[in-house]
């Protein structure tokens, strides 16, 4: 059994099942479904699930450097400086995912290289006061690109705390 773990051989411009990545991957089938349960997204909602290649690639990559450094909530992994670091709160973007995900990206305080990261849209709040930023967060953070606003998760987030 070989575990390659490689992100290179996922194309980010396709889709991918569950089976497809574990084959793709070298890894178990509830491997993959562990990831989807703790922060890798899916495409949407229906069956089979489907995971998008670019996502899967930003994920695996974070999950191997979350190895190497542990980020908090606000934090993000710099590849360049090689630790975990604050996001410049300005170039913060939290882009809309399926499953109650955002995509967090942003610009790192020291270097200005970018960074990545899958956080729970119930997270965004903490990590936007965390970062120093002014409730209610500014509409120019969030994208909600290719979502069905119907769904929009933000109702929930922001006037749902409990
Ligand atoms: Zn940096």
């Amino acid at each position: 059994m070989t575990k390659r773990n490689s992100p290179n051989c996922i194309k980010s411009n396709r889709n991918y099942t569950v089976i497809d990545v574990s084959e793709a991957l070298g890894v178990h089938p509830k491997t993959v479904r562990n990831w989807l349960r703790v922060g890798l997204p899916v495409v949407d909602d229906k069956r089979p699930l489907l995971i998008n290649g670019a996502d899967l690639k930003v994920y695996l990559k974070q999950k191997r450097k979350a190895v190497m450094f542990e980020c908090k909530e606000h934090e993000m992994c710099c590849f360049r400086c090689k630790q975990a670091v604050k996001p410049n709160v300005e170039s913060v973007n939290f882009i809309a995912k399926a499953a109650g995900m955002a995509h967090m990206t942003g610009l790192c305080d020291e270097c200005g290289c970018r960074m990545n990261k899958y956080v729970s849209w119930r997270k965004v709040n903490d990590i936007w006061l965390e970062l120093e930023g002014k409730l209610p967060i500014a509409e120019k953070h969030l994208i909600l690109r290719g979502q069905n606003l119907l769904n929009c998760p933000f109702n929930g987030v922001f006037s749902d705390e409990k």
